[in-house]
């Protein structure tokens, strides 16, 4: 296929810059840093031990730095980093769910020991949200080992269910953590916040240093409430032009996996700029920044703007300090997108890298639909496949699974009403397509997961998801067979029962 990314020449390293130390900062920050120079100084003055005169020069040549680097820099307490330095970071936000959390658990108390306190009962998210709705015993007992740690720590953010045969009776169930951490105001620019599982990066859409870590580390962390991180350099991605009506943030995502490939950004941030970008709603960011790791990239971020900034407003009263790259800041490489050139795109199995346009593919027969993940069951996306039946007003001609992320998304498919609708739900479209019925919000089987979970590929079978992985196994049976596509697509082919450009609805 045609491809409209266009490489430009890497940026230079060690450009010296003319920014002093407290340029690098936004205001607040500018107060904070040159309070404490000051104070220093003085210090420096009075002791008689350190009264050997250094060279003027050292330590004042400053370079531009990106917005990782930043973020890591003001986390780390330095007033310069560069890519491939290892420093000690400072976390703001720990989060861990129910496959993971007993295992860092664990950890924690072996190397910390069994009455050892966690290193702040405010800063620890723990989020039952992937094994929730199944009979498995052990995936069951993994929701008690956390509640007993909560228990026993007081932990303040710990998103419960006990009752699993009705979620609404659980008032403090969310549902995906990604998503939960987003709607309950835990992702704010500026902040460092680390998570036991790989899509982490999702927060990266906020202005937050965003990603995943292993069992141990997060161990670590508990106890510590730090951890050393190697500093990312950064790849940059210009989307500018008018959005197709036809296209999703999902459609640009896998455009850009397509484009560097499952390894082009390993331990790389990529940051995501331009108009296209600006003209995005939260959860569309997120959707973008959620697959960076399928990239092999360490981290995504999104400038904070007037639209973070509006999703804040009723979800946190905690202060944040947005943070963004210098001008002149160093981006190993450049990718410049024309978006009001592409078309609508899926990832064929079995890799997310594995890209081709929905229409190459109109006659991939399919068994089933699934709309769902942390990827692709927000609000947004609902309402995008709601469009699709509305559009057509046509009944599907395969199963059509639908798993909210959250108790918030699936509340507003029943409350919400879709634009241009008269007034109908989601949930109302959705049945009148003969779709299955929303489902109780969880990860479901966007991951496979136990063998009664709500549709799960136990037999090997087609299927065009809204998730984010299409390896072998990865939605059960391991001769299944995954298209990735943005929901507008899901929905287009639900309705033909083959692989299908959302554009034959749309238009
Ligand atoms: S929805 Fe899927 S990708 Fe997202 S956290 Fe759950 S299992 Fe992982």
């Amino acid at each position: 296929m045609a491809s409209y990314a266009m490489t430009l020449s890497p940026a230079h390293f060690g450009g010296k810059s003319e920014l002093g130390a407290c340029s690098l900062f936004s205001p607040s920050i500018i107060a904070h840093k040159c309070r404490r120079q000051a104070s220093n100084k003085i210090r420096a003055v009075m002791s008689p031990t350190q009264s050997q005169r250094t060279p003027s020069t050292t330590g004042s040549v400053k370079h531009a730095m990106t917005m990782t680097e930043k973020i890591l820099s003001r986390a780390s307490e330095r007033s310069q980093l560069e890519p491939g330095e290892n420093v000690w970071v400072n976390i703001d936000v720990l989060m861990t769910h129910d496959v993971c959390g007993p295992g860092t658990i664990g950890i924690f108390k072996r190397e910390f020991g069994e009455n050892a306190k966690v290193w702040d009962r405010e800063k620890i998210v723990i989020i039952p949200d992937h094994y929730i709705f199944t009979s498995d015993e052990r995936a069951n007992r993994n929701v008690d080992i956390l509640r007993d740690f909560c228990m026993e720590q007081n932990i303040k953010y710990f998103y419960d269910i006990k009752d699993l045969g009705n979620f609404k009776a659980n008032p403090d169930y969310k549902g995906v953590c990604h998503i939960a951490l987003a709607q309950e105001g835990h992702c704010r620019p500026g902040e460092v916040l680390l998570g036991t599982d790989s899509h982490t990066c999702n927060a990266g859409a906020f202005g937050q240093f965003a990603t995943g870590i292993g069992n141990t580390d997060a161990g670590f962390v508990m106890g510590a409430g730090k951890l050393l991180l190697k500093v990312p350099p950064t790849l940059r991605f210009i989307l500018d032009g008018e959005m197709p009506d036809y296209l999703l943030a999902k459609d640009l995502i896998l455009q850009i996996i397509g484009e560097i490939s499952v390894s082009g950004a390993t331990y790389k941030s990529m940051e995501f700029i331009g108009s296209t970008v600006e003209s995005l709603s939260m959860e569309e960011r997120m959707t973008l920044c959620n697959m960076v790791v399928e990239a092999g990239g360490k981290n995504g971020v999104v400038p904070a703007d007037k639209t973070t900034f509006k999703y804040l407003e009723d979800k946190t009263t905690m202060d944040f300090e947005p943070v963004y790259s210098d001008g002149n800041a160093r981006f190993i490489q450049d990718y410049k997108f024309d978006v009001s050139k592409l078309e609508p795109l899926v990832a064929k199995p079995h890799s997310p890298d594995n890209r081709a346009l929905a229409r190459e593919c109109k006659d991939v027969k399919i068994d089933r639909v699934y709309i769902g993940s942390c990827t692709g069951g927000k609000t947004e996306d609902f309402l995008a496949a709601a469009k699709v039946f509305l559009a057509s007003g046509k009944k599907v001609k395969v199963p059509t699974f639908l798993v909210p992320a959250t108790q918030k998304v699936w509340m507003d498919l029943y409350g919400l009403p879709v634009p241009g609708s008269g007034g109908k739900t989601c949930s109302q479209i959705f049945e009148e397509a003969g779709c299955d019925t929303p489902a109780s919000p969880n990860c479901g089987a966007c991951l496979g997961g136990p063998r009664d979970t709500y549709a799960r590929m136990n037999e090997p079978k087609v299927c065009v998801s809204t998730t984010n992985r299409n390896f072998p196994g990865r939605m059960g049976h391991k001769e299944g067979q995954i298209y990735l596509a943005s929901p507008y697509t899901a929905a287009a082919s639900a309705l033909t029962g083959f692989v299908t450009d959302p554009r034959e609805f749309l238009h």
